[in-house]
């Protein structure tokens, strides 16, 4: 089985160029991808949480203009525990489920929401209770319009994540497993990083890729050109430039048909797009080294 490989669109590099992505999306196109990841807010989609259907329209037509797959990726700040202005989150949601569905895409990408230290009034408890029933109320509409809702972990453990899905019970709001939070995470709460991969597997059906070397925290980091040399932080590197253990995670992934989306920092975009080749070409070719490896062990276990 071939699973299909996808590259970010970056949202501070398009930044509401139409033009710009186009062009990014023609180069990841010549790059030999099979799916972009389109972020709603890096082409100006959604104004105070109403949708701009004729700038989805837009967006659709530039990408009907590509023989390729899509999928979307929410506003990074969209949180379903903010307290500060929840009526607007919840709205922001909903046009992104509705933009997803504009565009043709099945996948939205949602970062799992998080509580501010300013919101005192509100407990840990009950921000999750209220995250829990805003995702089933907006799973129904997902369902509605053929979305698919995946929940990405960045901030909390994957046990975490799994016990919020559990709780929201939709079949239409799974699981973004972000192996590069997840590996950082697993450094700072000290829980066993493969073993968490086969333990959500039942719940992923979408997967972002980078690498990292497992310091700092995901969401905060130094400026990225004080970080890379030091190695801190969520540093969106290209595979085999961090220690994430790559090979063993996609043996743990056996079986997962969906998508993986290389979600690159946008220097990697500069240098002319000869860079994507190369990087597309060496998750290719780990991934081909890791079915091989699995199919040749089948077989002897049969023989
Ligand atoms: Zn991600």
């Amino acid at each position: 089985m071939r699973n299909k490989i996808g590259l970010n669109i970056h949202s501070g590099r398009i930044n509401g160029d139409l033009e710009l992505l186009k062009r990014d999306i023609r180069a990841l196109a010549q790059a030999g991808f099979d799916v972009a990841e389109i972020p709603v807010h890096g082409v100006d989609a959604v104004v105070n949480g109403h949708l701009r259907v004729g700038r989805a329209k837009q967006v659709k037509e530039i990408l009907n203009g590509f023989d390729l797959e899509y999928t979307v990726h929410a506003p990074d700040r969209l949180n379903l525990r903010d307290f500060q202005y929840p009526d607007v989150h919840r709205k922001v949601f909903a046009a992104s489920i509705q933009f997803t569905a504009a565009i043709g895409a099945k996948t939205f990408v949602y970062h799992q929401g998080r509580l501010k230290s300013n919101d005192s009034d509100v407990t840990e408890e009950e921000a999750r209770e209220i995250e829990v029933d805003e995702l089933s109320d907006l799973g129904k509409l997902a369902t509605s319009e053929g979305v698919t809702v995946c929940v990405e972990n960045i901030h909390s453990s994957i046990t975490h994540l799994m016990k919020l899905l559990e709780s929201v019970g939709e079949e239409s709001v799974k699981m973004c497993y972000d192996f590069a939070h997840s590996y950082i995470n697993s450094k700072k709460f000290g829980y066993d990083f493969l073993r968490s991969v086969q333990l959500a597997k039942p719940y992923i059906r979408h997967a972002h890729v980078n690498d990292n070397f497992g310091k700092g925290k995901p969401e905060s980091a130094p400026p990225y050109i004080e970080a890379m040399p030091l190695g801190i932080g969520d540093l969106h590197l290209p595979i085999g430039w961090g220690c994430i253990p790559y090979e063993d995670v996609f043996r743990a992934m056996a079986g997962y048909d969906g998508i993986y989306i290389l979600e690159l920092q946008e220097r990697f975009f500069e240098n002319g797009y000869s860079m994507l080749k190369g990087v597309l070409q060496d998750l290719r070719e780990m991934l081909e080294r890791v079915e091989a490896e699995r199919v040749e062990s089948a077989g002897q276990a049969d023989g």
